[in-house]
């Protein structure tokens, strides 16, 4: 068991405050509130909260941190679904926001060097502007941030072909408990020498070190774009359909599924450009030249015809975004459904999302509410939305319930209880299931060796 400082003494306050003056220092408690939950509404008071400037105030922090066996919560936007930036067991919060340089986009070695305060949508934008190309795409996009995506190895629309940010970090530097700073990889596409420290980083939640610089792969901007939006009478047509297209050697950009629950609550806020029959829906994007994306848009079509879609939607140019509206609307058509929501996002092999749709919506019956199924099928990742009511008696536990469930299924096609937003707080109870206790405890020494004295945000699952 680790032995946490049990609180922030008057000369740990003295200590914070000299090494970051003025605001740098949040010790109020409207100062600390505003950096005491995420997206997760999970909450808990930081005892005081940071703000660097300067990679020497990190360094000084974390050789202070170890000494004093104080908690530290590295936070950039706070947009974690599960409770991961949420100081869980007090102590402090280092918001990382200050240090938000874009250092470098270089068109020669393919690459751009962001500090952790940079939102993924603004280097997105400066890239765009010397035609290159950096692809991770959570929906999160304009709100989070490059290094908050990494440490979360946040997905997004496009990892059908572009895989999540794990496959986009080629280098960072992080400053280890007891200032140590480590540098990992670097501009090389290639490397294989030792062991990738740079990976252990991805999707560690902080948990390791706290990193103060990350270099990412760039490739050419795709000139230009294409959706397609068809809907299917059925579950099996529709997941046949999808499976039609890549069996035609095409790798979409994008693959987005949406069942009849989610069309019908999105038809209650807006319109649906498909026909009342549909009763499950896909989304396509296809990227590449002017002239590939004309010529794989068509066979994609062509591919989707034997399944007699009931309804299909083509957006070229200034039409496509259009296309999208329908899956940009589901997030708040949910809430007309039922005004609350356990959201999970389970993934499982693709060949088994059909099943796990179907069998999501009789656990639903089950515990009698209303599911939402839909989600990034490319990669076999599902959002399901769990509905209810918290002011009707006994809705909350049923969800509570109905999410277990939910997760065990998961597990038994072969999946994961998490295909991106991780386990934090609020999965934390699953994981066990999922990794098993030989997986947990290597974990664990491998933390060991980076935080000995555990420090680096405390209290969250892997
Ligand atoms: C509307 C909405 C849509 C979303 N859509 C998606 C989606 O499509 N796909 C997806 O994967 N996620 C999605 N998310 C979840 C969330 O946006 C991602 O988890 C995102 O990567 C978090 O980035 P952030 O900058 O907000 O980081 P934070 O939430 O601040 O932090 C996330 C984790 O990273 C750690 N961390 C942050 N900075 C550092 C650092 N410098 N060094 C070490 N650790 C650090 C924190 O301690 C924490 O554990 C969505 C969230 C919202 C609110």
């Amino acid at each position: 068991m680790n032995q946490y400082a049990p609180s922030l003494t008057e000369a740990h306050r003295r200590f914070l405050t000299d090494l970051f003056p003025g605001e740098g220092c949040l010790l109020s408690a409207e100062g600390r509130a505003a950096f005491s939950a995420d997206s997760s509404r999970c909450r808990a008071m930081p005892w005081a909260v940071v703000r660097p400037e300067r990679r020497e105030q990190v360094v000084e922090l974390l050789r202070w941190a170890e000494a004093e066996h104080m908690p530290l919560y590295p936070r950039a936007r706070g947009t974690c679904q599960v409770g991961n930036a949420v100081p869980a067991l007090g102590g402090v919060v280092v918001s990382l926001l200050r240090l938000d340089r874009i250092l470098d986009v270089d068109p020669d070695d393919f690459v751009a060097v962001v500090e952790p305060g940079v939102v993924t949508a603004d280097l997105q934008a400066v890239c765009a502007k010397k035609k290159l190309f950096y692809p991770p795409d959570p929906a999160s996009v304009k709100m989070s941030t490059v290094i908050g995506n990494a440490s979360t190895c946040a997905g997004g629309l496009r990892a059908v072909k572009y895989g999540v940010t794990r496959d986009w970090v080629l280098g960072l530097e992080a400053v280890l408990p007891g200032g140590r700073v480590l540098r990992a990889g670097g501009r090389m596409h290639k490397d294989v020498v030792g062991l990738d420290l740079t990976r252990l980083f991805i999707g560690a939640c902080g948990k390791l070190g706290l990193i103060t610089e990350m270099t990412v792969k760039l490739i050419p901007l795709p000139e230009a774009s294409a959706s397609v939006l068809a809907g299917f009478a059925d579950l099996s047509s529709c997941m046949e359909g999808a499976r039609a297209v890549f069996r035609a050697g095409l790798l979409p950009a994008a693959c987005e599924f949406m069942d009849a629950n989610v069309l019908e609550a999105v038809r209650r806020i807006d319109d649906v450009p498909l026909p009342e029959a549909t009763r499950a829906a896909l989304l396509f994007k296809v990227d590449g030249t002017a002239e590939g994306v004309r010529a794989e848009t068509e066979r994609l079509c062509a591919a989707l015809r034997p399944l007699s879609p009931v309804g299909v939607t083509v957006g070229t140019g200034a039409e496509e975004e259009a296309v999208w509206t329908v899956r940009r609307r589901i997030s708040p058509a949910t809430f007309q459904i039922k005004p609350n929501k356990v959201a999970e996002d389970i993934a499982v092999p693709r060949s088994r999302v059909g099943e796990a749709v179907e069998r999501a919506h009789l656990i639903g019956e089950e515990h009698g509410l209303p599911v939402l199924c839909y989600g990034h099928l490319g990669d076999g990742n599902l959002h399901v939305s769990i509905m209810h009511d918290v002011s009707v008696p006994g809705e909350a536990e049923a969800a509570e319930r109905a999410k277990n469930a939910v997760f065990r299924l998961a597990i038994e096609l072969g999946g994961t209880i998490s295909g991106e937003h991780g386990t934090g707080l609020t999965k934390a109870a699953f994981v066990p299931e999922q990794l098993g206790a030989a997986s947990i405890a290597l974990m664990d020494a491998i933390k060991a060796n980076f935080d000995p004295s555990g420090i680096m945000n405390p209290g969250k699952a892997w």
